[in-house]
């Protein structure tokens, strides 16, 4: 039940159990283990469930002087977090899983709630979540440093330090999924976290601290300052902080880089995409068609993995059959849930407006679909005939939206493909090995797939994208994010006493 007691919100158990309306909270700062209204007022901004277009919360937005409390909360704190051995901050997220796992259903139903996600797709993420997390619980095991006998009696070794306070910044599109690509191997690393969620979604991260001070998280390691734009420009600016990891779009990627950089933070920026699958003749009908119009299709085409264009190579008239008969079989509000806005909505019926206009011919058309009323909905939609330089075919849409472009070879498919600034993922559908593999070998993004619609890395493997889709070095998740939100200590020792001088003696 969310509740609010003497001014303060617990978050608490979520009492929704299916898609009806439920509950009010009002969303503030999570900063060194209590409740914090915003030291000044400023905006005070309506949380919507976007299944209904009605409020479920509150969110109090910060600025810099909420940034610098909850850095005045963090420093200390990181300071000894930061000296508990590996294995025992490991075992702390060890309980958060049990609690998550314990809580599944009433996590999803949250998630669902604030993001609108249909409740399996809610369920889905929280089960990713989880998986990350496992993975932050595997590191001690990883993370023994190497270390070598370089010269007689000369041992290197590598021990990874926490940076100190670093900072999270999130999208709306998956609440709990994308806080967990960061937190775990900041966690472990021995660093304090500031988490600045999208405020469209505030309440999961709120109900994750919770979880966190449960599973035995010591006060200001964890903390969330809710708010927009002046509170991530004040931790990209904050001396105390040492690194960013963001995800957003490409714009604000790009920023939140540029800035933090300018202050000699890490910064490790992940941004949108345009992700394109290609169809040639030799793919298996049925695999192809389910697969594209989950893609394109899932989480109401709000996820950066999602097919935004189809590279239909040569004769695959069959196939384009099959994913339209799919499409339109699809129960917008039982299979598909609402976008995100009234906003989002409107800019996706632009881009299929504007693409009817150029000529395309709207196959599937989701724009008067329809569940609750008072949701932002926008049903699968299929533009066929699309040509390269169009706006559908080139901006990301970030909505149930496939665009179709017919070409005659693959090559013609890889140079429209790897023409687009974007580098998120990509995938095509064949069953010739060497199709496959000469894709993989020439396609510009970074997480590619084989008949798969969605190429996600599962853990171990780390998620990154590339050109618009990532500022920084590395992926987010896996190994990678453990390199990120850590520093290496090399340290080289000499005990012994030796009689051979070398250039280290
Ligand atoms: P967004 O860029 O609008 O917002 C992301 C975060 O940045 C939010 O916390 C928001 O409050 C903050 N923000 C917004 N405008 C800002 C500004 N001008 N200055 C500083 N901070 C600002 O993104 P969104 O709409 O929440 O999420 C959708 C986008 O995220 C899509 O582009 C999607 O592709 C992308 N995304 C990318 C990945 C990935 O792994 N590459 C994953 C999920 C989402």
């Amino acid at each position: 039940m969310i509740t609010k007691d003497a001014g303060a919100t617990r978050i608490g158990s979520f009492s929704g159990s299916s898609d009806a309306f439920a509950g009010f909270a009002d969303a503030r700062h999570w900063i060194g283990g209590s409740w914090h209204d915003p030291i000044s007022s400023r905006e005070v901004a309506e949380v919507l469930n976007p299944r209904f277009g009605r409020a479920i919360a509150r969110v109090h937005h910060g600025g810099a002087d909420d940034v610098e409390a909850a850095v005045q909360a963090a420093t200390p704190a990181a300071r000894s977090w930061g000296e508990w051995p590996v294995r025992e901050r490991a075992q702390v997220l060890y309980r958060l899983r049990e609690l998550m796992v314990a809580r599944i259903d009433e996590l999803s139903w949250l998630v669902s709630h604030e993001n609108g996600k249909i409740f399996p797709e809610a369920k889905a993420e929280v089960e990713k979540a989880i998986e990350c997390l496992e993975y932050g619980c595997s590191l001690p095991n990883l993370a023994a440093g190497n270390q070598l006998e370089v010269s007689r009696g000369v041992a290197c070794e590598v021990v990874y330090e926490p940076l100190g306070v670093v900072a999270g910044v999130t999208p709306f599109n998956f609440p709990l999924m994308v806080p967990m690509w960061m937190l775990p191997q900041a966690l472990v690393g021995g660093n304090a976290f500031i988490l600045k969620p999208s405020e469209r979604v505030p309440l999961s991260s709120l109900r994750l601290a919770e979880m966190l001070e449960e599973a035995g998280l010591p006060s200001g390691v964890f903390n969330v300052v809710q708010g927009g734009r002046p509170v991530v420009e004040a931790l990209c600016d904050h001396p105390g902080i040492k690194a960013v990891g963001f995800v957003g779009s490409t714009a604000v990627a790009k920023q939140v880089y540029a800035r933090s950089s300018s202050h000699g933070k890490r910064a490790l920026c992940l941004g949108g995409a345009k992700n394109h699958l290609i169809v040639v003749p030799d793919a298996d009908l049925e695999l192809t068609a389910e697969n594209v119009v989950a893609s394109f299709t899932g989480c109401a085409g709000q996820r950066c993995m999602a097919a935004s264009v189809l590279l239909a190579v040569g004769d695959v008239d069959h196939i384009l059959e099959a994913i339209r008969a799919r499409a339109a079989k699809i129960v917008v509000g039982k299979d598909l849930g609402p976008v995100t806005t009234a906003a989002a909505r409107a800019r996706i019926v632009g881009y299929i407006d504007g693409a009817e206009r150029d000529g395309v011919k709207v196959s599937v058309d989701g724009r008067s679909a329809s569940a609750e009323a008072g949701g932002f909905w926008v049903g699968p939609t299929i533009l066929e005939g699309c040509e390269p330089s169009m706006k559908a075919a080139c901006d990301e849409i970030f909505g149930p939206v496939l665009s179709v472009i017919r070409v005659p070879t693959l090559d013609r498919a890889l140079e429209i493909e790897n023409a687009n600034p974007y580098g998120n993922a990509s995938s095509v559908y064949t069953s010739s090995g060497d199709i496959a593999r000469r894709v993989m070998e020439r396609v510009d993004a970074g997480m590619c797939g084989v008949n798969i619609g969605v190429p996600v890395p599962r853990e171990p493997f780390g998620f990154g994208g590339w050109n618009d889709s990532c500022f920084g070095h590395g992926n987010i998740t896996g190994w990678d994010g453990y390199r990120f939100w850590t520093r290496q200590r090399k340290i080289t020792s000499k005990w012994a006493l030796q009689r051979d001088q070398t250039w280290m003696s």
